[in-house]
């Protein structure tokens, strides 16, 4: 299969080409053709899997050949969870439409408003926005969505997940009813299907992967460790693994700055992202770690969704999400396009509770390497784990299963002393 056969006009080949895409991935194979159609389409598919290409590539065309509206008001809308998405896929569909005549624009928060405006009032033809921007827009009478013809929901569940749900229905009503309706999720919850069901005409269902399709090609290891030790265990595991670049995930926006700061004392570039950075802030940090000037960037979920870093060996979760998906959309920055992925979880005694949902859902348990000096008796004289066991009022834990990690490294005292502990 190639991009010629799915019926993409020669301007669309050529920024193909450009971008070095020989083959389509298989949601392109599939969403492409239906999409040209004029048909909407469900796509089951997660970041990574080229989702972007998949919808932006057809709709480049659609609009193209459909020719220029006078208006000029936006045709297509694109909605995103976060503001990185929202960039990315804004850069996405400049670059494949570098040879149409169309305009595209991305608004979102945390921006001033007035160089948006001025976009806009210019015209655009494909606007790619987060809803709380978009809707701050309308109640500004600076955008007009009477005329679109097509609707992204990107990353759907997301939006979902994060309360969106109202802006959506919000702007829903501001769209004519005639339109084609794209949605793309990871994940087919009640909600998303109850979405599907009121959006979606008769649409072309596509899921790509299973939803932990990128966790099978990522090894991924528990490291259990007291949860004051866990950012002395990560600069170790930094500094002796050599590692060049990860993305580390905490649960919170202090635990983000804090890690931050300590791996930069300790001598290990590092930045942070997350929701009360400015927006500049997290583009200049996502910038410096693309380009390789810091070796770390820390970040909570919310930040880190949807963001596409080439060529990422290691992920690291500091903590363990409370929700098991999440911890499948983190390991999924790492291991793509056939690279090699390698995931670190810090499993400090009180999250314990946290992996078992995580092993469910991947259909299989992770791995267990406890490091020397590390161990979970550590965790256990550990006092911050201490005094969250006697709030919560319970005994501290540890790991009951035999370690099926690799042989390295290993302690046994710390295996005995905790297999004791439900699971
Ligand atoms: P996405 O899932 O849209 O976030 O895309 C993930 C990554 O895959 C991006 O870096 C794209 O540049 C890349 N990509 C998209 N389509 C292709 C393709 N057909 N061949 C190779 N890489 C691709």
């Amino acid at each position: 299969m190639s991009f010629e056969q799915l019926g993409l006009m020669p301007r669309l080949l050529q920024a193909v080409a450009a971008q070095g895409y020989t083959i389509p991935t298989p949601i392109q194979a599939q969403a492409i053709p239906a999409i040209l159609e004029g048909r909407d389409v469900m796509g089951g598919a997660q970041t990574g899997t080229g989702k972007t290409a998949a919808f932006a590539l057809p709709i480049l065309q659609n609009l193209s050949q459909r020719g220029r509206s006078k208006s000029r008001r936006p045709r297509c809308l694109v909605l995103a969870p976060t503001r990185e998405l929202a960039a990315q896929v804004g850069e996405f569909v400049a670059t494949y439409g570098k040879n149409l005549t169309l305009r595209s624009t991305v608004v979102f928060g945390g921006v001033g408003i007035n160089p948006q405006i001025d976009k806009l009032r210019r015209g655009v033809d494909i606007l790619v926005a987060t809803p709380g921007r978009l809707l701050d827009h309308v109640v500004q009478g600076t955008v007009d969505l009477s005329e679109v013809e097509i609707l992204v929901l990107d990353e759907a569940d997301r939006m979902l997940d994060m309360g969106f749900i109202h802006d959506i229905k919000r702007v829903l009503k501001l769209l004519p009813k005639k339109r084609q309706n794209l949605l793309f999720s990871a994940t087919y919850s009640d909600e998303i299907k109850r979405l599907t069901d009121k959006l979606l005409d008769n649409p072309a269902m596509i899921e790509v992967a299973r939803r932990n399709t990128a966790a099978e090609k990522v090894a991924q290891v528990v490291h259990p460790v007291g949860l004051k030790a866990k950012r002395v265990l990560l600069a170790q595991l930094v500094k002796e693994g050599n590692w060049e670049r990860a993305l580390v995930f905490t649960r919170t926006k202090h635990g983000a700055n804090r890690l931050a700061t300590y791996l930069e004392k300790s001598g290990i570039g590092a930045a942070a992202i997350h929701g009360n950075k400015s927006q500049t802030a997290r583009t200049r940090a996502l910038a410096e770690f693309k380009a390789g000037k810091v070796k770390i960037l820390v970040a909570t979920d919310i930040a880190a969704r949807g963001l596409d870093i080439d060529k990422l060996p290691h992920v690291v979760n500091f903590d363990l999400p409370n929700v098991a998906e999440d911890y499948i959309h983190r390991i999924g920055r790492t291991g793509r396009a056939g690279c090699s992925g390698n995931a670190v979880s810090l499993v400090s005694a009180d999250e314990q509770k946290l992996l078992r949902p995580i092993e469910r859902l991947l259909g299989k348990q992770i791995p267990v390497d406890i490091i020397d000096g590390f161990e979970q008796n550590q965790a256990d004289k550990d006092e911050e784990t201490f005094v969250d066991f006697r709030r919560k009022g319970k005994k501290s834990g540890g790991f009951s299963r035999s370690q099926s990690g690799g042989a390295s490294r290993r302690s046994n005292v710390a295996s005995n002393r905790n297999a004791l502990a439900p699971r």
